[in-house]
């Protein structure tokens, strides 16, 4: 049976959307290997000093040695720059100079959470609680009744640095936001769903046994704080001096029957900064000189000295420069940067919110999102025809099934990535990365399948 004419012309012109599971189904064993270690990585990093210190761990192993300022560096040298503990810069030397441009491939290790107060600690009606100050974007009620684990760093008086990590182990307590039952909620369920837990609602549970004296006047919050001083050698001052935060306790686990999903909390945006982090270290004599950066503070702006819009990558960059004797003004309008970030998953449970033709699907690879932003584009790095066709065709040259899509139907909503201050620095810039479900909720969905074509993606452009 030939084709008729019509069908020729449409395969000619008509612009195809692939399943890759149904083009490549050989490609699905892969997948599934290839998340083991993304598994892994994420239960290692739920928090921005954990996943720099995983990262470090698995860039050492690989011969990366620290960056040293005014050393020359040879093609397939690796180096790593560790800032403040909470954003790593990772670089492998490629073949032409520095002055031809870099590779950047930018994600961001923070992901929505509850942090502390910075005094935190109180008993009411002879339970002992954390207060707590969300972190990113939540939907609020979504951190009810859900296991939470303790992470983060306290700096007792004398500068020691403690970090605390309970709820992550076989055995380890876990911690909890309580809600109201059903059969007393008839006024909560009339609170719209934004407000279904409040944000002063939102206390963590510690405990409920007393220090046993009577003389004791808030006996329940000392039992929590001699348990802490124990563990930890803190007195309740040093909350003023600490990072302490509450994710969820839950490890990262296979989703679906066919194990073809992987549910996870922090999968905004450890999923790109693992796939960035994968091709990095694997990549040997990359043609352009690669800068992997993975970032903090995007969910809250980018801001400050670990955050994007922040100066700590081109300082970097002018460290980096310098050793050649070029002006990093030169290298970076040479640059082309992925800014590695996820992007909404089209729901079938709730489409109203995404236009079909323009929504990412699971399945069908890493997402180009030319730009974010809400209303008219605001607040977005409108990626332009070149840069488009410079980062397709990497793609394309290797093979990697890829889809287009914008985040959700116009005016439904918005978000923006951290593409804008990479584009600021006067570097071609683009969003590149993995469609998630649930995006920000305690448990993430992403595909293996997307979750794989992205590191195939990030490692065809640092070929
Ligand atoms: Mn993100
Ligand atoms: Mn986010």
């Amino acid at each position: 049976m030939g084709k008729t004419e019509g069908q020729k012309l449409e395969e000619k012109l008509c612009y195809k959307i692939k399943n890759i599971g149904m083009e490549k189904p050989e490609e699905i064993e892969k997948a599934i290997e290839f998340c083991e270690g993304y598994k892994k990585y994420l239960d290692n990093a739920k928090i921005e000093r954990e996943a720099v210190k995983y990262s470090i761990e698995m860039a050492e192993e690989r011969g990366y040695v620290p960056f040293e300022r005014s050393k020359k560096y040879k093609t397939g040298d690796k180096v790593y720059f560790n800032n403040r503990g909470k954003n790593i810069i990772l670089t492998t030397f490629g073949k032409r100079p520095l002055i031809d441009g870099v590779h950047f491939n930018i994600a961001h290790i923070d992901s929505p959470r509850l942090d502390l107060k910075p005094n935190p600690l109180y008993e009411k009606d002879e339970i002992a609680y954390f207060k707590t100050h969300y972190y990113g974007g939540i939907k609020k009620y979504q951190w009810g009744v859900t296991p939470l684990a303790m992470h983060g760093r306290v700096m007792l008086k004398d500068g020691t640095a403690v970090d605390l990590n309970i709820g992550e182990n076989e055995g380890d307590p876990v911690f909890v936001v309580s809600d109201l039952l059903p059969h007393l909620s008839q006024q909560q369920n009339q609170r719209k769903l934004a407000d279904g837990i409040k944000g002063e609602e939102l206390n963590i549970i510690l405990g409920s046994t007393p220090i046993a004296d009577k003389e004791v006047k808030k006996a329940f919050k000392l039992k929590v704080l001699s348990i802490l001083n124990e563990k930890y050698g803190m007195i309740e001052e040093d909350f003023l001096r600490a990072e302490i935060t509450m994710v969820p306790a839950q490890h990262a686990v296979d989703v679906g029957l066919d194990r073809s999903l992987v549910g996870a909390y922090g999968q905004d945006d450890k999923v790109c900064a693992y796939t960035a982090l994968m091709a990095e270290l694997e990549c040997k004599e990359p043609e352009y000189t690669t800068v992997t950066v993975l970032v903090d503070k995007e969910e809250i702006g980018s801001v400050g000295v670990t955050g994007m819009a922040g100066d700590m990558l081109l300082h970097y960059m002018e460290d980096l420069v310098e050793a050649e004797g070029e002006r990093v003004r030169d290298v970076l309008r040479n640059s082309l940067c992925l800014s590695a970030d996820v992007n909404a998953a089209f729901d079938p449970t709730f489409p109203d919110v995404y236009e079909s033709n323009n929504a990412s699907y699971l399945n069908r690879g890493p997402v180009l999102t030319k730009y974010t932003g809400s209303r008219g584009k605001s607040g977005s790095n409108d990626a332009s025809a070149e840069t488009m066709q410079r980062v397709i065709s990497y793609m394309e040259s290797d093979d990697v099934m890829w889809q287009i899509g914008e985040l959700g139907k116009v005016d439904a909503g918005g978000g923006g990535t951290i593409a804008m201050f990479i584009a600021n620095m006067d570097v071609d810039t683009v969003d590149l990365g993995v469609p998630v479900l649930s995006m920000h909720a305690p448990f993430e969905i992403t595909s293996k399948l997307d979750v794989y074509y992205t590191y195939k993606a990030f490692a065809a452009f640092n070929k």
